[in-house]
């Protein structure tokens, strides 16, 4: 898991809420990342401090009592019954509560299963927004900032212009040759794209460092939105995403070129 999805699970994770697998992978997160080892420290920390703060404390048992008084009184039709209501009526209490409970336990796991989502739907959001600016580089014909197939052009152009220079490589022998490369953004971030042909298909392709500089890599992971297949990756150095309305084995080849160079 990256960071960015650990974010949103961390209170979760030190209340011991989430679920195994999930509580895992945090584990394993935590034993190399320290910024997230870190602010779940912080989290813990503020949890332990209103817990020992005196915050708490027990409800005196006239409480009850006057709560007692406050719930609408049962019809009293004579003194005789009296006796049998008020037998009757623990059941019917122990009921509620059970009904109760039941209820916040549905809210809490419906809660629980809401922030996992969201957590699904970071992924999905960047993909869709791959898909975007991808769409939007092939209607606005804006492609490139630079235009040359040489890829001693074009990673140079980048310096300066985005937080980290792209690696660039040219599969012009494979059929898929560079054409350019312009400034893009992604998930808030000025990402470098790079544009590839393959026969009358454009790929984009995305990159930039891993938010987090100690993340781990992660392999490919094929979506597709509106049509377009996206492939996203990462190495510890830098995370990518690959876009193109050409088939996904045309865009894994793509995918395959790129990794087994970038392992040189
Ligand atoms: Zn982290």
């Amino acid at each position: 898991m990256r960071c960015e999805e650990i974010d949103p699970l961390l209170d979760a994770y030190v209340d011991g809420e989430l679920d195994l697998v999930h509580a895992l992978a945090i584990d394993q997160h935590l034993t190399t990342c320290a910024q997230c080892a870190a602010r779940s420290a912080r989290i813990a920390a503020v949890r332990a401090a209103v817990g020992s703060a005196g915050l708490h404390f027990a409800a005196p048992p006239q409480l009850a009592e006057r709560i007692g008084l406050l719930a609408p009184a049962a019809p009293r039709r004579s003194s005789s019954q009296t006796s049998i209501q008020s037998s009757s009526l623990r059941p019917f209490a122990w009921q509620s509560w059970a009904a109760a409970a039941a209820l916040v336990a549905a809210v809490l796991l419906g809660w629980g299963l809401m922030r996992w989502q969201a957590s699904a739907a970071g992924q999905d959001r960047v993909a869709q927004e791959v898909v975007s600016n991808h769409i939007r580089s092939l209607l606005a014909e804006h492609l490139f900032d630079v235009a040359s197939t040489d890829q001693h052009t074009v990673k140079p152009w980048f310096a300066g212009r985005v937080d980290c220079p792209p690696v660039v490589e040219d599969f012009k022998d494979q059929g898929m040759p560079l054409v350019g490369g312009r400034v893009d953004v992604l998930d808030g971030r000025r990402v470098a794209a790079l544009v590839y042909r393959k026969g009358k298909h454009v790929i984009n392709l995305f990159m930039c460092p891993p938010a987090d500089s100690r993340a781990a890599a992660e392999q490919p992971r094929t979506t597709t939105y509106k049509g377009f297949n996206v492939v996203s990756w990462a190495s510890p150095e830098m995370s990518y995403w690959a876009v193109s309305d050409a088939n996904e084995a045309a865009l894994q080849e793509f995918v395959t070129l790129w990794q087994a160079r970038a392992a040189r």
